[in-house]
């Protein structure tokens, strides 16, 4: 049985209580070197087998564990924070599938959550933004074209921006030419939740000159939308005067 596991976003007590308990029984364990805290690896046993998959080929990586599964084996693939968000998982569980080696998920928590909490912040604020946009600039990596940045900031919505803080002058332009104002607030968090997490806030304006005083240019979430700011209308939810399904409002 090889089961992927969300690895959370840093801070080794950020994993699932599962998904420590598959760490702790695992044969085999593949982590993601380049992103997983290797704190993480403390709860192996200590016979674990442990490789780093940032030297290996998506090949030496499905050898692994066909190799683990086929000794009658577990082998836990550690991702960093939720696999389903730039996981590259799809490619390893169709490989496994065509092998008929069962296979499961268990969720972690993403960076993106991370750097909220970093913040201190809500993505979700009334009146401001009821959605969150997980995108990255297109690099060494396509993205398809109609996901161009500036389309997605054209929304004015929260904007949750991985894998681009080494192309923050790329970035500040495209967000710039879809709509949003030189003074929208924005926010670069690097290693949300490890011990030397940093957070820099600016404003779209001086992204690009932020990131570069930051001398961050990886690991890095970039954040942008008024969320980042100070007007908001208060929730329905807590409302005095609004009736949900568990409460009946008073009236106005
Ligand atoms: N599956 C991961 C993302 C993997 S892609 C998740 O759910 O978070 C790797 C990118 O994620 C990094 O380049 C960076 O943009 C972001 N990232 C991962 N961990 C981070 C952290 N602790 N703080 C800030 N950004 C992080």
């Amino acid at each position: 049985m090889i089961h992927f596991v969300g690895a959370g976003p840093g801070a080794p007590d950020l994993i699932t209580l599962r998904g420590a308990e598959l760490l702790k029984t695992a044969d085999a364990i593949v982590y993601t070197g380049s992103l997983v805290n290797p704190a993480l690896l403390d709860f192996a046993k200590k016979d674990c087998e442990i490789r780093n998959s940032a030297k290996m080929t998506l090949d030496e990586v499905i050898t692994v564990l066909l190799h683990v599964h086929r000794e009658g084996k577990t082998a836990v693939r550690l991702h960093t924070g939720d696999p389903s968000i730039y996981g590259a998982i799809r490619e390893q569980m169709d490989r496994l599938e065509a092998e008929d080696v069962p296979y499961d998920i268990c969720p972690g928590v993403s960076s993106f959550c991370g750097a909220a909490a970093a913040l201190k912040a809500e993505y979700t604020l009334p009146q401001v933004s009821q959605s969150v946009i997980i995108t990255r600039i297109k690099g060494k990596t396509p993205v398809p074209e109609q996901e161009n940045i500036a389309s997605f900031a054209a929304h004015g919505a929260t904007m949750v921006i991985f894998l681009s803080a080494g192309m923050t002058e790329d970035l500040q332009r495209e967000l710039l030419l879809g709509g949003y104002s030189k003074d929208t607030p924005a926010a670069i968090v690097y290693k949300a939740s490890w011990p030397d997490e940093k957070v820099f806030r600016c404003t779209v304006g001086t992204l690009a000159r932020t990131s570069a005083q930051s001398g961050v240019s990886n690991l890095a979430l970039i954040l942008v939308g008024g969320f980042l700011g100070n007007d908001y209308e208060l929730s329905k939810l807590y409302d005095p005067t609004f009736t949900t399904a568990f409460r009946q409002g008073e009236k106005a």
